[in-house]
Order: structure tokens, then sequence, then C-alpha cells
């Protein structure tokens, strides 16, 4: 059985709501059909959204969308982006690791990504390309601490050693990008979740 397959089954024996798919395009189009046309988002730091062209998507579609990646874009406040995105109808964010045992691994420095995976609006959709695939949680650390953290840190232009010298340091940066440790085992209760694997690599 493929690593894909081991980990959509993993999910949906949990209650996550998880499908294939094969490529950017499609992965957009599901979860654009996933979203009601009246329905607000509010939407994690995410390199992956980007990549499949969601974010602009979204924003066109007419939608309500809380992004500081498209109020930096297109205008707005980040802050503002960040509280609102927390009373949003629906939240999509990316996630830093996946695991073959059905886990969503993330590390947050703000802590709005991982809070509004968790707490707040009712629906989550994640989307995940194939290379966040990991064995387990220890795994799943090691992942985003050696290829996740130091490309996000040099993106973000962060004072870190990891995007100084490109591997962690376990700093203690004023800058550091690692605050909160966040393990999603199974669907908080009262959401609808959904994840979204896509074959191919997308994000860090
Ligand atoms: S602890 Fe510091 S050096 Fe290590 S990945 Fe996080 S921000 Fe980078």
């Amino acid at each position: 059985m493929s690593e894909i397959q081991m980990a959509l089954d993993a999910l949906n024996r949990k209650g996550f709501n998880a499908v294939y798919a094969a490529n950017a395009e499609q992965a957009k189009n599901i979860v654009l059909s996933l979203i009601g046309e009246n329905e607000s988002v509010g939407v994690g730091g995410s390199v992956t959204l980007d990549q499949i062209g969601l974010l602009d998507a979204l924003a066109d579609s007419g939608r309500a969308v809380y992004s500081t990646k498209l109020a930096a874009r297109r205008g707005g406040d980040k802050d503002e982006m960040r509280r609102l995105g927390m009373t949003a109808d629906v939240y999509l964010s990316s996630t830093n690791a996946l695991t073959l045992e059905g886990d969503l691994i993330n590390i947050d420095g703000t802590g709005n990504r991982v809070a509004g995976m968790i707490y707040g609006p009712k629906k989550v959709i994640i989307v995940a390309g194939r290379n966040k695939l990991t064995k387990n949680p220890h795994t799943a650390i090691a992942r985003i601490k050696k290829q996740a953290c130091p490309p996000n840190a040099q993106r973000l232009g962060l004072s870190t050693p990891c995007a100084a010298q490109g591997v962690c340091a376990d700093c203690d940066s004023p800058q550091r990008m690692c605050n909160v440790v966040v393990r999603i085992q199974w669907p908080p209760h009262g959401k609808e979740y959904h994840v979204v694997l896509v074959d191919g690599d997308f994000g860090y």
C-alpha cells in the first residue's frame, strides 16, 4: 500500500474526511467545492495554498477571505486578518507534517494558525502535498525542524540561526518561530474536518 493510501486510511478511520487529489488543479477544485458561496474563510500562513492557486481563487470568488498573505498583497492589516480568521466560517491551512498514523503536526510562532485548526471556525480544510508525509510524530518534528523551519525563516526574513545557517540551533531568538507545537490526533469535537492530500510536492 502506498504511503498516501496509508495516511488517507488512517485519517478516515479516525473521523477526518480525507481525500486524494491527483494534482494542484484537482486539489483547488475540491477545496472550492467544500466552501459555500457565502462562507467566510480564515487562512493560515501557507506556501502550499499559494502554490496551488487557492488564495487568489478564493479572493476573486467574492468570499470574505482573512489572510495575512493576501493583506500584504492586496492591502489590509495583518493582525486584523489573524483575529478575523478565528471567527470565520471556514479555516483553511496546510500542515507542517502529516503522519502515516493520521496525525497533523505543526509548529507555530504566533499561534493563530494552529488555533484556527483546533477551535473557532466550524469547518477546517487542510491541504497537504505528499512531501509532508512522515512516519510518526517524532519523525514529523525532525522533518519540520530540518525541512520546514529553515526555508520558512529565510522566506520571512527572520533573524534566527536556522535562517542564517540552514539548521536548527534550538535558539532563544526574539524572532523564534518554534513557540507552539501541536499534535492533532483526532478531529476536535464539533468540527467538520477535511484533509486534501495532493499527489505532488508543495510547500516545505
Ligand atoms: S528553534 Fe530557532 S533555530 Fe530552531 S528552527 Fe526554531 S526558530 Fe529556527
